[in-house]
């Protein structure tokens, strides 16, 4: 696109959960360089504009809902949500705007005429459709981002037939007052059987019984969740297909295929359950591969490794999966794990895999980041 220095973009969105990841990672980047970033807002028009060291814009915050304001920017950058980029794509796009709109919303990641962003993965995808005229680009599902950034070199070199992924997803795929929720939940748990834990001599069975009344009683609050996850899970994320599967569990196909461009006898087949769980920032995922063919397992991470400058192999030992292969390990960094890797009962192409990826920054932030820089012709 013909993006001059000093031109404008336009942040919407900026102060959630996604966007304050999004700027933090674009001051660390020094990504303010050369645009005049423009904040808008849904809530505090005519606010102030938040200052960073360096960075001139506006300072005053403008309306995210004024399509004429929006208008003016060759760029609009959305982490604001989905609900906000129903009400306002379209219009913008009847208006006659024919700018980037770059989002974090899942919105319009499906449409023919979007392209889900992920760089390190499907860098030609991108190019090409910004040759073709594309004009939205959307970040992927967390959970598919973060699973191709960790096992990319698999999939692009053609050695993936089907994979299963069971998913351990943490409380921000929710959003803030998730994390907030399961923080309560434990912390309410935890207070009411404290004078229990304090003495070593009380029975285990009367905690684990106090805490389950508790948890069955609906004294806890659950509000965002609709029931307790703390000290339990939730075997369902998002809406309800009606044919058995979750929208979740159906993105994880439709969404990989798509970021990799392949279609007809070329789509590697995905399938799985996804689970929430009471952790807070990354999400997890225990994969089975069916691999195209059989490969030594130092060949197999080799290949991973070698993918990206993210992918992490962790040796398959207790002690390294104990260490560096969990949420807390990943939690932060825009490094992926992988591990568990090792061929399977089933047969020599069958491997299992597991790893981890913060899901605010390869999930969400890190790839609309970079598309923002690919848009302008700094990456
Ligand atoms: P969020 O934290 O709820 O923020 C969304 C908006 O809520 C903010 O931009 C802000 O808009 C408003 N807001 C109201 N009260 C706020 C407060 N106290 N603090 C901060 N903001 C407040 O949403 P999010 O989790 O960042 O998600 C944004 C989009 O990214 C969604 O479409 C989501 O599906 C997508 N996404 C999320 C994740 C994830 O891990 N959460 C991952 C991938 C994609 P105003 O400034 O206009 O008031």
């Amino acid at each position: 696109m013909n993006f001059n220095t000093g031109d404008s973009v336009a942040f919407v969105g900026w102060r959630g959960m996604v966007g304050s990841v999004l700027m933090k990672r674009m001051l660390e980047e020094n990504d303010f360089e050369g645009i005049t970033p423009v904040f808008f807002t849904t809530s505090n028009v005519g606010g102030e504009a938040p200052t960073f060291d360096g960075v001139l814009s506006p300072s005053t915050l403008k309306d995210a809902y004024d399509i004429d304001e929006l208008r003016k920017h060759k760029i609009i950058v959305t982490a604001q949500g989905g609900s906000y980029t129903e009400a306002v794509h379209s219009k913008l796009r009847e208006s006659g705007w024919d700018g980037l709109w770059i989002d974090a919303a899942s919105t319009l990641r499906m449409n023919d005429d979007a392209i889900i962003v992920l760089d390190p993965i499907n860098r030609h995808v991108i190019d090409q459709g910004l040759e073709n005229g594309i004009k939205d680009f959307v970040g992927g599902n967390c959970t598919v981002s973060c699973l191709l950034m960790g096992l990319g070199g698999l999939f692009k070199n053609g050695l993936v037939e089907w994979t299963t992924s069971m998913t351990y997803q943490a409380a921000s795929g929710g959003g803030a007052r998730h994390m907030r929720e399961v923080l309560k939940q434990f912390r309410d748990l935890g207070n009411n059987v404290s004078a229990e834990l304090d003495d070593p001599a009380s029975a285990i069975l009367d905690i684990d019984r106090k805490v389950l009344e508790q948890q069955r009683s609906g004294e806890l609050d659950t509000t965002q969740f609709g029931v307790p996850l703390s000290g339990s899970l939730i075997p369902w994320i998002d809406s309800d297909l009606g044919n058995g599967q979750s929208r979740e569990e159906w993105k994880a196909d439709v969404e990989t295929n798509k970021i990799l461009g392949l279609n007809g006898d070329d789509r590697v087949i995905m399938d799985g359950l996804c689970v929430r769980i009471a952790t807070m920032r990354s999400h997890s995922q225990a994969l089975t591969i069916k691999l195209t063919k059989d490969l030594p397992v130092e060949e197999i991470e080799r290949i991973i490794a070698e993918d990206n400058p993210w992918a992490k192999v962790i040796p398959n030992t207790r002690e390294d999966s104990m260490v560096d292969l969990t949420p807390v390990a990943a939690s932060g960094s825009l490094e992926i794990p992988v591990g568990r890797i090792r061929k399977l009962a089933m047969g020599p192409e069958y491997i299992s895999a597991f790893t981890v990826g913060d899901q605010l920054l390869w999930g969400a932030a890190e790839p609309i980041r970079r598309m923002l820089q690919i848009a302008i012709g700094k990456l």
